[in-house]
């Protein structure tokens, strides 16, 4: 077996090695960024070059709006800043409140302060968590293009596809969408009529590694790259599918990557590591992770639910 470059390497066991061997050294992935303020947001963006990333979602807080989308609480003192979970432990869901006008108007200063602060090169993404309507997206992409984001993330509920076409025409600010859908149906008009860039199904809610690739194949012949979802509820044995996967997938373009909490790494005893902004499978056979049912008997299953989104006058609003 050899590796990209022609070098000899022991790597015959390993899953990406029999999907066809490895197409690059490591996987680009981008970390959550967040903040309740500009000065928050900064510290989160520095804490996560700090960890090794390279890329960066951007998520902010909406000035007269509370708890919204993507912004993780304050750390508690001295401790560890952990990924933002969207998920509540509690008897019965929390409740957030939306204003698309609101957000609309503060999106656009916000990555504006950022590019300021941290420069061109840095690559930049934003979820819009499918809450506006195509026009708004539409908008929202022409208002950002100025900050050369690498994509503007389900900025429309994923399921009309044709919403897209308005969409695409309006604005050069790449799009990505997917994490919503299970098959290769989901995608046909957006993967055929060039109105996406990425993709973001994961392999856990696609069918596994099979359909998986077979959905990379199809966005491969329009030059549609993978943006495969890897919040912390894809399990490690998940965020390792995709990473066999994507190292062995020529049209790779990033990978997400949430860390996982500590009790969560005590019950899948992962090989995969992250350095430099990139993320590397590993070398053990298969995917690389162990179950460790014991420790997975001491963590037994607690209740918990991602938050109601509520309009400001008390209406239902896509989450
Ligand atoms: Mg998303």
């Amino acid at each position: 077996m050899l590796d990209i470059r022609g070098a000899p390497c022991e790597r015959a066991g390993v899953r990406s090695a029999l999907l066809g061997g490895q197409s690059r050294d490591g996987l680009l992935a981008y970390g959550h960024a967040s903040g309740a303020d500009e000065a928050a947001l900064f510290d989160s963006i520095r804490e996560h070059q700090a960890l090794g990333y390279r890329a960066i979602r951007v998520q902010t807080a909406v000035p007269g709006l509370g708890s919204v989308y993507g912004v993780a609480s304050a750390p508690a003192a001295g401790g560890d800043r952990y990924d933002y979970e969207p998920a509540r432990r509690a008897a019965v869901p929390t409740e957030e409140a939306w204003d698309t006008r609101a957000y609309l108007r503060h999106l656009p200063r916000v990555f504006e302060a950022v590019r300021a602060e941290f420069g061109p090169e840095l690559p930049l993404l934003h979820d819009a968590h499918h809450r506006l309507t195509p026009v708004q997206a539409a908008s929202l992409g022409k208002a950002l293009e100025p900050y050369d984001l690498f994509w503007l993330e389900d900025c429309t509920p994923a399921e009309n596809q044709e919403a897209f076409r308005l969409i695409r025409q309006h604005t050069t600010t790449p799009l990505a969408t997917g994490e919503v859908f299970n098959t290769v149906w989901d995608y046909q008009t957006l993967i055929r009529e060039q109105l996406i860039d990425y993709v973001r199904s994961a392999v856990t809610h696609t069918g596994g590694i099979t359909p998986m690739r077979r959905l990379l194949d199809f966005a491969a012949q329009y030059q549609i790259k993978s943006g495969m979802h890897g919040p912390t509820d894809i399990s490690p044995v998940g965020m390792a599918a995709a990473l066999h996967l994507g190292l062995a997938t020529h049209n790779f373009g990033i990978q997400e990557y949430m860390r996982h909490s500590p009790v969560t790494l005590e019950v899948f005893r992962t090989s995969y590591t992250f350095q430099d902004g990139y993320l590397h499978p590993g070398e053990n056979h298969g995917l690389g992770v162990e179950l460790d049912l014991a420790a997975a008997r001491a963590h037994p299953y607690e209740p918990a639910y991602l938050p109601v989104n509520r309009q400001l006058d008390g209406t239902v609003h896509d989450w």
